[in-house]
């Protein structure tokens, strides 16, 4: 649906409240670390409370592992982070490039040289990994059989190019292991410091050279980054590189302003009563974000609370679209789904405060069940395709069997809204602001002492 636009007395409104409320947290900044650990320590004291709340596809954003614990002790120091590369799809074999300096190959206590420039072609083995340093393009240097081993550049700006037939190629920094799993494939572990994984989660997430979003992005991928590094049970990694965490593609070759993004907003993290929070961001809201409970299973947070941006997320390709469907189709999914046949007036909708819909209340043969808007579209898009209805902000009519689906916003609705983020960064709001405004009530803080 078309929206009209509110002008712009929204933003310089909001603008000129929030700044009065930085000088405030300003001037407690020097308090705030030294809280967050006491309210750390109580949390600990006193059992962490779980969040039950899911997220059904997560296009974009929070994905799966929403079942955390609240209390979360911080590092002391920058840690590194565990990365396990293509693990949704894991490659068949990989070659290796050592680029930008010499560096070292280990394995149990063995160590190799490597040139810059040597090219390793690596392939699963029975017995674990089979490694080939190529001499040139038809000569083999040498050959070894591991079952794993870890590979590492000796200069910081050095990096390894891999090269699979199922991605084609990305650049990493840091230390890869290698070793094998069933299929038989590749298991690729990337570990490098916090703040280079921050800055390359940043471009792979946000598309933008909005300076102040890329650093409101940077806050909330390293306040997600360092929940999950401090869950239990999660030796190998501590995240994969796709979707069911945050998307990680390796280094931004020629944009750096992802990387600054980082750099300018080291250490810091998004806090609520002295706890870091839960981070969801998505692509577009449509005009307003919604209550986490509203979207997902668990109790309410006070941070995770509708905020209305007046749709300045209009410059998102996402922010409008439309379906059109034969009803006798909707009803056939919804009986193999749920098990009921509409009645003609059968499909109905709720909707929260965010203008999503929150129930579908399906009536047939008597019987009256009701679903989550979530639920439903995912239900569509598993059998269209998964962008089907790209949210749950939509209006639904229907006319001579035929249902018009028209909708704005794409993404779960929790959270930052990235496109709005982007629109706020121009508009000229400062990343602490926009932060506080899709988490109401959050500070940014650091947790360098
Ligand atoms: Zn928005």
């Amino acid at each position: 649906m078309a929206r009209t636009s509110t002008g712009s007395g929204f933003i310089p409104a909001l603008s000129g409240l929030i700044p009065g409320l930085s000088g405030l947290i300003s001037a407690l900044s020097g308090l705030i670390p030294a809280l967050f650990f006491v309210f750390g320590l109580m949390g600990m004291l006193f059992g962490p409370k779980p969040l039950q709340a899911e997220c059904g596809d997560c296009s974009m954003g929070m994905r799966n592992h929403m079942k955390l614990e609240h209390t979360v002790t911080l590092p002391e120091e920058a840690p590194f982070v565990r990365i396990s590369l293509y693990h949704a799809n894991p490659p068949s074999q990989v070659t290796l490039i050592m680029t930008g300096s010499s560096g070292i190959l280990w394995f149990g206590n063995k160590v190799v040289p490597v040139s810059e420039d040597r090219v390793l072609e690596i392939q699963p083995d029975p017995g674990g990994v089979r490694v080939s340093l190529l001499k040139s393009d038809t000569e083999t240097l040498q050959t070894f059989q591991t079952s794993a081993f870890e590979i590492e550049s000796h200069q910081p700006e050095g990096m390894l190019k891999v090269v699979t037939p199922e991605h084609g190629y990305r650049n990493y920094q840091g230390r890869i292991g290698v070793s094998s799993r069933s299929g038989p494939s590749l298991m690729l572990i990337n570990t490098l410091p916090l703040e280079d994984y921050v800055g390359s989660v940043v471009g792979s997430e946000m598309q933008s050279e909005e300076f102040e979003a890329l650093k409101a992005q940077a806050v909330i991928a390293r306040t997600y980054a360092l929940r999950m590094m401090q869950r239990d049970g999660y030796d190998a990694y501590d995240m994969t590189d796709d979707e069911q965490y945050q998307v990680y593609r390796g280094v931004h070759l020629g944009k750096p302003y992802y990387r600054v993004a980082a750099e300018e907003t080291r250490s810091q993290v998004l806090s609520w009563s002295g706890q870091m929070i839960l981070t969801p961001f998505f692509s577009t809201c449509g005009g307003s974000t919604s209550h986490n409970e509203d979207v997902w299973v668990g109790k309410p947070e006070p941070y995770l609370r509708a905020a209305k941006d007046q749709a300045v997320c209009r410059i998102s390709p996402h922010f409008a679209w439309s379906l059109e469907l034969e009803r006798s189709r909707i009803d056939g999914w919804v009986f193999e789904r749920y098990g009921i046949r509409p009645d003609l007036q059968g499909i109905r909708f709720s909707q929260d405060e965010g203008g999503r819909v929150k129930q579908v209340i399906l009536t047939g043969g008597g019987r009256e069940l009701r679903v989550s808007g979530n639920d439903f579209r995912l239900m569509v898009n598993e059998r269209l395709h998964p962008l089907a209805m790209k949210s749950t902000r939509f209006d639904w009519t229907e006319s001579e069997g035929v249902v018009s689906v028209e909708g704005t916003g794409l993404g779960h609705g929790v959270g930052m809204c990235q496109y709005g983020a982007i629109a706020l960064a121009g508009s000229g709001w400062a990343y602490e602001d926009i932060l506080r405004f899709y988490f109401r009530g959050t500070n940014v803080v650091s947790f360098a002492l």
